[in-house]
């Protein structure tokens, strides 16, 4: 198994979860971009936003980020990210939302 996240989810890479449940689980991301920066990561392995089709497990994705947000009090702001492909950047091709604040974010701008 050369997937990071599947190692992780599989306990293969020992991590403090956040979260789990039986369809996701949470981590802290390992280079973080903000004061609070977690990743929310869905136990099977799906390449990335293009190829989810299970609604069930999308609802789960983000209502998990949303209660980890309010988890880490970040009510005066917010952002979720899910880059897709390489155009967006995407590096891990397992895919994750990334739960993003704790300060004042720059504008979301393209390119
Ligand atoms: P992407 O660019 O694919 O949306 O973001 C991948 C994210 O995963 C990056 O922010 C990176 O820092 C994080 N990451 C990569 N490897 C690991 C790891 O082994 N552990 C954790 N916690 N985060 C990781
Ligand atoms: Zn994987």
């Amino acid at each position: 198994m050369s997937c990071i996240f599947c190692r992780i989810a599989a306990g293969e890479i020992p991590s403090q979860k956040l979260h789990e449940d039986e369809l996701v689980f949470a981590i802290r991301d390992i280079r973080p971009q903000a004061p609070v920066h977690i990743l929310v990561i869905p136990k099977v392995h799906i390449a990335s936003l293009w190829e989810l089709e299970d609604e069930a497990l999308a609802g789960r994705l983000v209502s998990v980020a949303a209660r980890l947000a309010r988890q880490e009090k970040l009510e005066q702001g917010w952002r979720l990210i899910a880059n897709t492909r390489e155009h967006a950047g995407q590096e891990v091709p397992h895919l994750h939302l990334h739960v993003l604040g704790g300060k004042k974010l720059g504008r979301m701008l393209p390119g």
